[in-house]
């Protein structure tokens, strides 16, 4: 037998155990692959109004092939400026969040649920998270993180297709696709409302996601 049937037969043998153990899928993506594609088809985007008072588009950073993602609701002036997400106040809370369970900002991806900045730092209209949040949606399909961070209420909202608020969601997995998502609150309010209360709070909420990124690595 040649060399590429022996490979053949090996992979049928290989496909038919996993069909056995229940295995029904199988991706053959490369983690991250993709986002390039992604960023391209956003292009210059004026599909919604906060293209308006933009100054750059803020795709997304960190780690293309990351175990764990946080999603924040959307750019503030700084990272307006700069077309990095959680680079101002709220990003260096960000970052100490990151590094309380073990890691860097560098080995996880960060984005929002909205590319543009909302004017005056408001929450994104829903017109606006129907728009851009399909890119979110394939940024996360693409990066296949075994856990979501969602950063206060909407993102905890768009992801897990609720209209509860963080209060009452914060704590629990749901799931996005089939990714578990654990809500926590945003880094802002942390710093407005810095009680130990709260920052227990999210620390448990990324101590669990923690936890759930190792057990599936
Ligand atoms: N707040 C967010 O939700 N996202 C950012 O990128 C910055 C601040």
């Amino acid at each position: 037998m040649s060399d590429a049937a022996d490979v053949r037969k090996a992979l049928a043998t290989w496909v038919g155990y996993l069909g056995e153990i229940g295995v029904r899928e199988l991706s053959l993506r490369e983690p991250g692959a993709g986002l390039a594609a992604i960023r391209d088809e956003i292009g210059d985007c004026k599909r919604c109004k906060l293209c308006e008072a933009r100054t750059n588009i803020v795709f997304g950073v960190g780690d293309p092939r990351a175990n764990l993602m946080f999603v924040g609701e959307g750019p503030g002036a700084d990272e307006d400026a700069q077309g990095e997400p959680f680079v101002g106040r709220a990003g260096k809370k960000l970052n100490e969040m990151i590094r309380a369970i073990g890691l860097e900002r560098g080995d996880v991806y960060i984005a929002n649920i909205v590319k543009c900045r909302p004017p005056g730092n408001r929450d994104p209209e829903p017109d606006e998270v129907a728009t851009c949040s399909p890119f979110l949606f394939r940024q996360i399909e693409s990066i296949q993180p075994k856990a979501i961070v969602a950063l206060g209420s909407p993102a905890a909202k768009t992801l897990l297709d609720t209209k509860a608020g963080i209060t009452s969601l914060r704590g629990r997995f749901g799931s996005f696709r089939g990714i578990p998502v654990m809500p926590t609150f945003h880094p802002s309010y942390l710093l407005r409302k810095y009680t130990d209360e709260n920052r227990r709070a999210v620390y448990e909420d990324l101590k669990a996601a923690r936890a759930r990124i190792d057990e599936a690595s």
